[in-house]
């Protein structure tokens, strides 16, 4: 009888506990990846996600072909069908990693009852996070609600178990139908939009495995300084590999220490590397506490905050043509690129709620279809953090200065010039605010504010004023 392994967001072979697990019985294995978007409280996965999951599960294909067994693929209520395969292929056992959020473990609840009725056991085990979020709890079953506390328990824990070797040739269960991928339209076609994100990004695993050694060969020496200059390639670009699971947070983190253990000038850059990691499974365990985190405020003094509709605003923003360069080069590099520096996601954030005051589920909703790395706890739970809404956030009264970030973290201009070609030939002293240039100057470089460049769409001191007053009904509230 067959071990049935259900792929979730763990789209890799090695550091597999499921995988590792039912390859180590010796049966033949059925491996089967279930799209599902119908249980209760799944989020479909945006445009951009969508993408990636198709060149995900197309590479996750070749590596188990390879392995000697095939993916079966099933779109639906994954309860049911996942119950229907095993039933149908008479499995002994069903095996899967752990995905720790209610509506996920609500699908592991029911599935466990269908499969008990039929004497078919389960087997979850944990993959997707450093540390299970039962681990951090304190004795009110909740985790904390700021980093700091929740990172020092985690730390406490010790480091995460080694990780698994892959399987390296396994046998094979005779496979039931599958669906084909393409038949789930999950890349566009007309217009195909795709094509920034096919240059920048390899999704599967051999792309994370490379991501992650060159970070560590190029980049981490400087990491904890470096990490908030988008104009630098400073960050490992790790996280829509994380997001899929084709690499897994503990494989990351003993090839960071080993790292440090070969060149100790780098551990402060290791320390801080491995604490923004932390922030995934931190921002998990929020999810966890609140399930409503993508659409209630942490903090309901938030519910009645004077949000403004405005729909022109919001497209502006949207399209990066709001006449703050830093701003705008970090939503075309959004567009462009499936992802934005994290330092720039702040600004373009802070931007958004507080200088054109529009509701921050505008925002992490335009972040969740066009972000390849969007992710249903590290999206709405930064978001609130900058809106100042949420359970460890920077308070509301810090208004990003847009002017000023661009100044410090993007000193030269170089990544305005990079995604807003039309003020490329401006003068770094001036980049960050074209609306300050001499007309000698704006011609020399070809700029025409209102016409080839946008003046900005609100002004920073009146955006600042307009939003503490609005701050202050909150705290009358
Ligand atoms: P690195 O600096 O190399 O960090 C390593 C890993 O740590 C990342 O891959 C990521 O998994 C994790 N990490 C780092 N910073 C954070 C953070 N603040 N919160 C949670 N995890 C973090 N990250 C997502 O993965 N998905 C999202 O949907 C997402 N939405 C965001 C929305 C806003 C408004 C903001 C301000 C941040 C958001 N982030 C999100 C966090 C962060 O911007 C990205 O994780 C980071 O830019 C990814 O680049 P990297 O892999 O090179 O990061």
């Amino acid at each position: 009888r067959p071990a049935l392994v259900w792929f979730r967001d763990d789209l890799r072979l090695s550091d597999h506990p499921a995988l590792a697990a039912a390859a180590s019985t010796g049966r033949p294995l059925l491996c089967v990846y279930v799209l599902d978007e119908v249980s209760e409280g799944m989020r479909p996965h945006g445009g951009a996600s969508r993408w990636w999951l198709a060149q995900s599960l197309r590479s996750l294909q070749r590596s188990l072909s390879a392995a000697g067994t095939d993916l079966v693929l099933r779109r639906g209520a994954a309860a049911a069908i996942i119950t229907e395969l095993a039933q149908h292929s008479s499995a002994a056992a069903v095996y899967f990693n752990d995905v720790a959020t209610v509506p996920a473990r609500a699908v592991v609840a029911e599935l466990n009852d269908r499969l008990a009725a039929l004497g078919i056991t389960t087997h979850s085990h944990l993959g997707d996070l450093l540390a299970a979020p039962e681990l951090i709890r304190g004795k009110d079953g909740r985790g904390p609600k700021v980093f700091t506390p929740f990172w020092k328990r985690l730390l406490a824990l010790g480091a995460p178990p080694q990780p698994l070797a892959a399987p390296s040739q396994v046998s094979a269960a005779p496979a039931p139908a599958s669906d084909q991928l393409d038949s789930w339209a999950l890349q566009p076609t007309t217009p195909d939009w795709a094509g920034g994100l096919r240059d920048c990004w390899q999704p599967g695993e051999q792309g994370a495995q490379r991501a992650l050694q060159q970070f560590l060969d190029q980049a981490i020496a400087g990491y904890a300084s470096d990490r908030d200059r988008p104009d630098r390639d400073a960050t490992s670009r790790l996280s829509p590999h994380l997001r899929f699971g084709e690499i897994s947070p503990r494989q990351i983190w003993h090839a960071a220490r080993f790292a440090a253990a070969a060149q100790p000038a780098i551990s402060a850059d290791v320390d801080k590397f491995l604490s923004e990691l932390g922030w995934r499974d931190f921002c998990r365990q929020l999810l966890f506490d609140q399930p409503a985190l993508t659409t209630q405020n942490l903090q309901t003094s938030f519910d009645r905050f004077p949000w403004r509709d405005d729909e022109a605003a919001l497209r502006a923003w949207q399209r990066g043509l709001t006449g703050y360069p830093i701003v705008d080069a970090g939503m075309r590099e959004l567009w462009q690129t499936g992802t934005m520096h994290n330092r720039v996601r702040m600004v373009v954030a802070s931007f958004l709620v507080k200088h054109l005051l529009i509701d921050w589920r505008h925002g992490e909703q335009w972040f969740w279809d066009t972000l390849v790395d969007a992710d249903p706890g590290s999206n709405p739970g930064n978001w609130q953090w900058v809106a100042g809404c949420g359970a460890d956030a920077a308070p509301y009264f810090r208004v990003f200065n847009p002017i000023l970030q661009g100044e410090k973290f993007d000193p030269n201009g170089d990544y305005v010039r990079r995604f807003v070609p039309e003020l490329a030939r401006l003068p770094a002293a001036i980049i960050h605010q074209p609306w300050t240039a001499t007309p000698l100057e704006l011609a020399s470089a070809g700029v025409t504010l209102g016409k080839n460049y946008p003046a900005p769409i609100v002004d920073h001191r009146l955006g600042r004023e307009r939003a503490l007053a609005a701050y202050a009904t909150v705290r009358k509230n």
